[in-house]
Order: structure tokens, then C-alpha cells, then sequence
């Protein structure tokens, strides 16, 4: 019989009003699990429970919170290998990325571990004779957090930590096709030590339980990634409810390619970021911007190297792209490799489904070349192992096009030219730039986000979580 997994309510499993089965899309006839889904009820419970947790937890004391923090973060690195393989068998990335992911989560506790004991305000002298004046930082109250499915443990991880570090309860809706990563990551958490309550976390799709969860009046703030219909549709919300928000959405981060680039190196890197990971992550680089000279030999050795890309089932040895996610996902690549045709693009390698021993949704990466600035391929979020090729003259029309998209998450230039380098990092509007390194890949201490349709709110990760997770008071005292 299929094992069940329960909501963590007020420190207690909690049976789903129904349960939905959780499928490795390597192979379709594998079933994780099956996984609870909450009803409106059940998350209305777990906010009451997060209330009634926060005023003892608020003021609990930063050691406990650093030893809770620590103690999970330790165990996540200690088992970051089942995890890695629990990532790989539910969302599809190869077992070293599945891994790597688990070993960052581990991580971002650790860090936050460390971080909840340095929470620093400000004693300034008043500009009134015999005053003092105070700032400081105190929790926000109950936080809801809403993940996507491309990244399971990391993304959650990197809401949590920083939530529970500062003095927050937490409310918790992972991406319903991701229930498995979240369910272990909660089970850990409930094993830490954080008293019941605390941490709470409610499975179910986000019509069921993420609108009641963005509404419900017990909630002080909500940190949401996801697409940007989703996003903006949470910050209407949030605006009406004077609710404090935080958004990381989509991306169509542009890879530049000079003339002087280190052609091996270029080619590598943009292979790295469209296609690894199976092109699922907001930072995938899905418009390679290429200048006239080195275009023909890039343009050679990128279809070399993507015909040696080996897709196929992501807990296989020897395997560098796993497949896509979903079925609906699927779809939505194999569509945009056909709107791209529609408008001119010329499909020059992969796009297409491909057929593996096991029944699973995988893909051949798709390279697009023949394409503009105008054409939806460049402007739209496709979300998966799709990139296509812009040829420009030189330098300044590649910075233009590669500013030219609503979206302003991660770019990066392959060049060996430190004027072009340094220009770029100063002109490029991303939240995020790489000098010959892949658009994807970054640190867990420093600042995560981007601009213009990316990003809403201040940023994620490093120190620069406490503006999310905190709130400022300024006190007066007369001495
Ligand atoms: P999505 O927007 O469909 O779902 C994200 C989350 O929102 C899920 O948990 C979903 O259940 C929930 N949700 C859906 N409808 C909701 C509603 N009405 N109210 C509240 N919650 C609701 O996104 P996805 O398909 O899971 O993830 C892919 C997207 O995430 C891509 O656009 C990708 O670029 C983006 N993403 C961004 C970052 C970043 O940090 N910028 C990182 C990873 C993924």
C-alpha cells in the first residue's frame, strides 16, 4: 500500500481532507507517496496555531533559536544524499543537482543559525538634548510562505530559516507537485525542538489554500515565488489587506557572447544554464545574445555539445538532464518550440519528446536561432530546456538586448574584456550579474532577486533576509 504524509498542524499530524499521489515524472508507474491535501479549514487552523505560538516565541530566547536552527540544518547535510535522491525521484533533477540542492539547505540553516545571533540595531543620540533614541528590529508575527516546484528543498528552506531565525511563525504551502522534499524538510523541523505551532505546514493546491493563506486576516506577511500571474495576483491581495509582501518570479535572463569570449568557456556556461537543471530555474539563461564574429563557431560548437547532452531518467548514473517535471510543463516547451517556428525562428537542434526505457516526460534541449528581440520565444517565461540565439553587431547592441525584456533576474556576459565586463555589471538591469559564469548558480549568504517583473519587495537570503523577516521600532527614551 501507498505510504500517506500528513500536514504538520500545532505540532501534530494531520490527516488531509483527501490525498493526492505523488509521481516521479522519470518514471510514471513510481509513486512516491501519497500526500495530504488541506482544506480551507486546515489552514485556517494552522494560522490560529501559528498565532497563539507567536508572543512566547517572538521573545524566546536567540540561543534556542540558533541550537533549533543548527540542529536542523546538521541533519539535512548529514542526510544529504537521501534527500538529494527523494529531490531527484519527485521533481526530476539529476541525482549530483538533487544533492547539491540538499547540501544548499542544509546550509542556509546553518548560516541562519549563526545570523539569528547577530541581529544588530542602532543607539543614536537624539537631535533633542537628553534623549536616546533606539532602533531595533523585532518579528513580523506570522509569515506565510508560498514555493514553486523547481527548486524543493532550497527555496523552502531559504523562507524558513530566516522566518524562524528572527522571532516568526511560520505557515508553509509548498508547490502541490513537490510535496515530498517539503514533507521531509517539516519532519525534521518538528524533531528541532521549536515548541508546536511555530512551524506549520499545510499541502494543497493554491486555489484550495494559498488564496485563504494570502487572505486570512491572522497572517502578517506573505514571501511568495512562483510565476508572475501568480505574484501579481498575491500583491493585489496584499495590497488591499495592508499586507507586507515579498515576490521572486520569472525570469528570460539574457547570456551575452563577445567576439573575445573564451569559446570553450562560452559555450559551456550557456549550455549550464539554458538546459541543466532541465532549463527549470528562474535563472536559466534562455536568450543567448551572440555577436557577429564568434557567432558561426559558437553557433558549431553549441550543437556539438548538445548533441553529447545525455537526457534520460534523473537517478541514472552518467545523466545531465533529467526530464521535465510535469506533463502540463511538457507541454508548455514543446508549444514554445513550435510558436518560435511560427514566427520565424529556425529549430536547429532538439525540441522535441524524447522515448526512455521508463514512461517519463523527457525532452530533447531545444536551441532556436533566426530570432528577435519582438518574438514572444524572447519575451515570454518558457520554463524549460528552450534557448534561443540573438546575433547583434558588437557590444552596445548586445547590452541593449539584453536589457530589453519586462524581466530582470540574473545576466551574464562571456567576454575576456575587462572594459566590456565592467561595463556590463554596471548597465545591465538584472538583480544579478555574471562575468563568464552561467546566469544560474549563486550563493546562499548574499542577497537573491532581480529587478522590473522579477522581483517585488525586498531581497531574499544572506543578512538582507532580515528587511522581509523583520520590522523596525524606534524608541525614545529620556535619561
Ligand atoms: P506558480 O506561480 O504556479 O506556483 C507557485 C506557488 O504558488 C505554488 O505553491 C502554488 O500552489 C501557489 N499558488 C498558485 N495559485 C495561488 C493562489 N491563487 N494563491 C496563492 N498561492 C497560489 O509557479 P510554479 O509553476 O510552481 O513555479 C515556476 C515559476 O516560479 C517560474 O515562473 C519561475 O521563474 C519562478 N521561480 C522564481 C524564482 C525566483 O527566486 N525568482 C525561483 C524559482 C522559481
Amino acid at each position: 500500500m501507498t505510504q500517506k504524509f500528513d500536514n504538520l498542524i500545532n505540532g501534530t499530524w494531520v490527516a488531509g481532507a483527501s490525498y493526492s499521489p505523488n509521481i516521479n515524472p522519470s518514471n510514471l508507474s513510481d509513486v512516491l507517496g501519497d500526500y495530504a491535501q488541506a482544506s480551507a479549514e486546515h489552514l485556517d487552523s494552522a494560522v490560529q496555531a501559528a498565532r497563539a505560538a507567536f508572543p512566547a516565541w517572538s521573545v524566546s530566547g536567540i540561543q534556542a533559536r540558533s541550537d533549533a536552527l543548527d540542529k536542523i540544518g546538521t541533519e539535512i547535510l548529514a542526510r544529504r544524499e537521501e534527500l538529494g535522491t527523494l529531490l531527484a525521484r519527485e521533481e526530476g533533477k539529476t541525482l549530483a543537482e538533487g544533492i547539491g540542492e540538499a547540501a544548499r539547505a542544509g546550509n542556509i540553516f546553518k548560516f541562519f543559525a549563526g545570523e539569528c545571533l547577530r541581529l544588530a540595531g542602532e543607539t543614536l543620540p537624539s537631535v533633542r538634548p537628553g534623549i536616546g533614541v533606539e532602533v531595533t528590529r523585532e518579528p513580523m508575527g506570522v509569515v506565510g510562505l508560498i514555493t514553486p516546484w523547481n527548486f524543493p528543498i532550497a527555496i523552502p528552506a531559504w523562507k524558513i530559516a530566516p522566518a524562524l531565525a528572527y522571532g516568526n511563525c511560520v505557515v508553509f504551502k509548498p508547490a502541490d507537485l513537490v510535496p515530498g522534499c517539503a514533507w521531509a524538510l517539516a519532519e525534521i523541523i518538528s524533531r528541532s525542538g521549536i515548541p508546536a505551532g511555530v512551524f506549520n505546514l499545510v499541502m494543497g493546491r493554491g486555489s484550495v489554500i494559498g488564496d485563504p493563506l494570502v487572505n486570512h486576516p491572522g497572517v502578517d506577511a506573505i514571501s511568495f515565488t512562483g510565476s508572475q500571474g501568480v505574484g501579481g495576483r498575491i500583491a493585489q491581495q496584499c495590497a488591499v489587506n495592508l499586507k507586507k509582501v515579498q515576490l521572486e518570479m520569472g525570469g528570460k535572463n539574457p547570456q551575452v557572447i563577445l567576439d573575445d569570449a573564451d569559446l570553450a568557456q562560452a559555450v559551456e556556461l550557456s549550455v549550464q544554464s539554458a538546459f541543466f537543471s532541465t532549463g527549470q530555474r528562474c535563472t536559466a539563461s534562455s536568450r543567448l545574445i551572440v555577436t557577429d564574429a564568434i557567432y558561426p563557431r559558437f553557433l558549431d560548437a553549441m550543437k556539438t555539445r548538445m548533441a553529447s547532452l545525455k537526457v534520460g531518467d534523473a537517478q541514472q548514473a552518467g545523466i545531465d538532464i533529467g526530464p521535465v517535471s510535469s506533463l502540463t510543463q511538457l507541454e508548455q516547451d514543446l508549444s514554445y518550440v513550435q510558436i518560435g517556428q511560427d514566427e520565424g525562428a529556425v529549430l536547429v537542434a532538439g525540441g522535441e519528446r524524447l522515448a526512455r526505457d521508463n514512461e517519463g516526460f523527457y525532452m530533447a534541449p531545444a536551441l532556436l536561432t533566426e530570432t528577435t528581440a519582438t518574438m514572444r520565444i524572447n519575451r515570454e517565461e518558457v520554463f524549460g530546456p528552450v534557448a534561443s540565439i540573438i546575433r547583434v553587431k558588437g557590444y552596445e547592441e548586445a547590452l541593449a538586448e539584453a536589457n530589453n525584456t519586462p524581466f530582470g533576474l540574473s545576466a551574464g556576459i562571456a567576454t575576456t574584456s575587462l572594459k566590456y565586463a565592467t561595463h556590463f555589471k554596471r548597465h545591465s538591469q538584472a538583480g544579478m550579474v555574471m562575468v563568464n559564469l552561467p546566469t544560474a548558480g549563486v550563493d546562499y549568504h548574499v542577497p537573491f532577486g532581480g529587478r522590473k517583473s522579477s522581483s517585488y519587495g525586498s531581497r531574499e537570503q544572506g543578512k538582507y533576509a532580515q528587511e522581509f523577516f523583520t520590522t523596525v521600532k524606534t524608541a525614545y527614551t529620556l535619561s
